[in-house]
């Protein structure tokens, strides 16, 4: 078995971070992680710069980011703009996230449901005027979809019709995000269940968790045994969460990778690089707490990296 790792740090972990940390130091960071074996990172978001001015140079990073042979670049597009902008900088993946909870999604888009998937349109049509072998793959990200700070939990029937529509609107795929940290194993099995039912198993692959509760790993690990493959992760936790001082914000590439490594499930990442990278983040992030168990504990003693012999009942 085999276990893409899509590292978010240089986007989710950057926005949530005050300081902007340089081009130079962003472009060590995702060569020195591609280079440990990540083959997908998402390298920032296509958001006004007087917004977050931490990923104003995502246009720049995408295009460094592309010379990278093998790595998929991929970007967060808040609306069909931003998505003009991700088309031109040439990343490979686009993510537009839908916030499952409509308030969330007026607070943090300023648009209602209906306006979002308008935008997922607008974007698929931008798509699909480029020659085939230039088109992005184009995700729609379920985001609050464990639960909302705002509204609570958010009805399976709410949520099944979002992930229709954003599929009837001609996304690719969809992707599951727990936003505020809600999630739970059960959870996790229940909405990937009901999810799949409505778009077809191939349609939804990965899940975007936070560590707020401590409950990242185990969330994985439901997600794994559910038949998702792809997972999202930020080097050292990048960016915790301000509502749980202690916590990451998501989950920790490095911890991801290991528990991954340990249970026989191919990864492709070499650990001992992998860990290295934190020294970039460090030096350019001077005061920034990372997180991460194993970085601290090191190794277990004889630990050998396995070859994905591991499968997983599904
Ligand atoms: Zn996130």
């Amino acid at each position: 078995m085999r276990v893409l790792i899509s590292e978010v740090g240089p986007r989710d972990g950057l926005q949530n971070v005050s300081a902007t940390m340089s081009t130079d130091a962003k472009k060590a960071w995702i060569k020195a992680e591609a280079d440990a074996g990540i083959r997908e990172i998402e390298v920032g978001s296509f958001v006004p710069a007087k917004l977050l001015p931490q990923l104003a140079d995502t246009a720049e990073i995408v295009s460094y980011a592309r010379t990278i042979p093998g790595l998929t670049v991929a970007v967060l597009v808040p609306n069909a703009r931003g998505a003009s902008d991700a088309i031109a900088a040439g990343a490979h993946k686009l993510t537009l996230p839908l916030s499952v909870s409509e308030t969330h999604s007026l607070r943090n888009l300023r648009r209602t449901h209906d306006q979002v998937i308008e935008e997922a349109g607008k974007i698929v049509g931008m798509i699909k005027e480029l020659p085939e072998d230039q088109r992005p793959h184009f995700e729609g990200s379920l985001s609050t979809a464990f639960g909302c700070t705002l509204e609570g939990a958010i009805p399976d029937a709410q949520i099944a019709s979002l992930a229709e529509r954003l599929m009837d609107a001609g996304c690719d795929e969809v992707g599951l995000s727990d936003t505020t940290g809600y999630a739970d194993p059960s959870s996790v099995r229940h909405l990937v269940k009901l999810v799949r039912g409505v778009v077809g198993d191939d349609r939804l692959t990965g899940i975007h968790l936070h560590n707020t509760r401590g409950l990242g790993l185990a969330n994985v690990l439901a997600a794994l045994e559910s038949g998702l493959d792809t997972i999202d992760a930020s080097l050292g936790g990048l960016g915790g969460c301000p509502f749980a001082p202690g916590a990451s914000g998501n989950i920790v590439t490095e911890d991801l990778a290991f528990m991954l490594e340990a249970m026989g499930i191919e990864t492709g990442v070499d650990l001992d690089k992998l860990f290295a990278v934190r020294s970039i983040v460090e030096a350019a992030l001077p005061g920034e707490p990372l997180y991460g168990f194993v970085t601290d504990a090191g190794l277990p003693k004889g630990f050998t990296q396995h070859t994905g012999k591991a499968e997983l009942a599904a």
